[in-house]
């Protein structure tokens, strides 16, 4: 694929979750919108053997625009496509397996207001999508559900999304929704933690409007 600074932008995280350990092998995969098309991870390929030119530009109709050899967008391309085409504010989507979120996955239940930083990701709550096979339309449909009005959630038996107005944010959120599942699976094990109140994390919220600012990518 032609390089660009969204391409180079999208290798630097992939390489990034890897480093800090949010990924492993060829598991998880990342897009950011660029003009009226979508740049994403190939499938199958581990982080190591992943380079720019091995980027995959797709459209909004599902087609491959560009892309070398014969690689193949990510096999998770619907999820990534239909939450950049819904959310016109988002401009790139995170998916990790990371351990916590992972482990906290296998559940199938929210993470509750445990703590302020859950407000990171845009609500009281960061919500868990029901299990679907990875790939699938059906996934997709449960991702976008459990992301109104949020910036990431957990997908059941599987791992995390996380998303923002560039790869900068999403990567952010992912590492912060992790640290979070980690938080929160330690506490469990001495035992209920307390939870903030609506009104708490209302406050949280409205004051997150203005604190963060992430540099454009
Ligand atoms: P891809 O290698 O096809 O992106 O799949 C990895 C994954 O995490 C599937 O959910
Ligand atoms: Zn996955």
């Amino acid at each position: 694929m032609i390089k660009n600074k969204k391409s180079k932008s999208l290798i630097d995280t992939v390489l990034k979750l890897q480093d800090m350990g949010l990924n492993h092998g060829a598991t998880g995969n990342c897009s950011c919108r660029d003009g009226d098309t979508y740049l994403i991870t190939p499938s199958g390929i581990e982080t190591k053997n992943l380079s720019e030119d091995k980027v995959i530009r797709m459209d909004f109709a599902g087609n491959i625009i560009d892309s070398i050899g014969n690689l193949k967008p990510s096999s998770e391309w619907r999820f990534h496509q239909d939450i950049l085409s819904q959310r016109k504010e988002v401009g790139a989507v995170i998916h990790t397996h990371s351990i916590y979120a992972s482990t906290f996955s296998l559940f199938g239940n929210e993470l509750p207001p445990f703590h302020y930083m859950i407000a990171v990701a845009g609500g009281a709550s960061v919500r868990c999508a029901p299990y679907a096979m990875f790939g699938t339309q059906e996934l997709s449909d449960n991702i976008i559900d459990a992301l109104v009005n949020r910036k990431a959630c957990l997908i059941a038996n599987h791992g995390l999304i996380a998303v923002g107005e560039n790869l900068m944010e999403a990567f952010h959120i992912a590492e912060e929704i992790e640290h979070l599942c980690h938080l929160y699976i330690e506490a469990k094990k001495i035992g209920e933690p307390n939870l903030l109140n609506k009104k708490q994390m209302s406050d949280v919220i409205k004051r997150f409007q203005t604190y963060s600012q992430w540099t454009k990518d």
